[in-house]
């Protein structure tokens, strides 16, 4: 939940933009019940109930509840993913699949900053994972992991830490480097302005020469 100061804001976590057509439907009742002023998807592929005052906003989020997974503690801002090889027709990899398995990993200790995920299904990256955090994409070969990136005001693209990865060797990957960063980089220091000072060469190192 966000403010503004005059409205209020819930972001269900329906992660990856995934939903059911039941969930839906209970989603619009509650939009269409609380008259909730603006609703959106918001570029992280989720649902943002807009412009409600704050007594409106505790109400909804009581309905809400039931509908929200869980968010687990010590985790990733967000986890996009595209339809995948399942759904679209260029996929190679099951991102959706990939993704929900990376949504429960989550750490002992904060992570120094957000860390954002965008996972695609083939190497056309609709989910821009170079400007991630950690950005993983699929080929005939496998995944691509690439760390680092960063699509705000100082963008970054991010570095090929590896490729033709399994999912099980993307997952155990993405988790060391996230180590080298936790122990390297400073607190609220995103992923992309600690690979400018620790390098591609210095993280490949660390997690590629067991
Ligand atoms: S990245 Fe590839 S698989 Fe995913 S939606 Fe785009 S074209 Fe389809």
């Amino acid at each position: 939940m966000t403010s503004n100061k005059k409205t209020f804001t819930i972001i269900p976590g329906l992660n990856m933009g995934l939903f059911s057509p039941q969930e839906l439907e209970q989603i619009v009742a509650i939009i269409n019940k609380h008259d909730v002023p603006m609703t959106k998807i918001t570029g992280a592929q989720r649902l943002a109930l807009l412009g409600m005052d704050e007594e409106d906003q505790m109400k909804l989020k009581a309905e809400l509840k039931p509908l929200t997974r869980p968010v687990a503690v010590n985790s990733f801002h967000y986890v996009q993913a595209c339809p995948g090889s399942k759904w679209c027709k260029f996929g190679t990899s099951d991102a959706p699949a990939l993704g929900a398995r990376i949504e429960q990993i989550s750490f002992a200790e904060p992570l120094p900053g957000k860390v954002k995920i965008g996972i695609a299904g083939c190497r056309m990256c609709c989910t821009e994972p170079y400007v991630r955090d950690i950005g993983i994409f699929a080929s005939k070969k496998g995944w691509t992991l690439v760390f680092g990136g960063n699509g705000g005001g100082n963008p970054r693209i991010g570095d090929i830490v590896a490729e033709g990865l399994t999912d099980d060797q993307v997952i155990d990957l993405l988790q060391k480097c996230l180590a080298v960063y936790q122990q390297n980089a400073k607190t609220k220091s995103r992923t992309a302005r600690f690979m400018e000072r620790f390098g591609i060469d210095a993280l490949k190192q660390a997690v590629l020469s067991e």
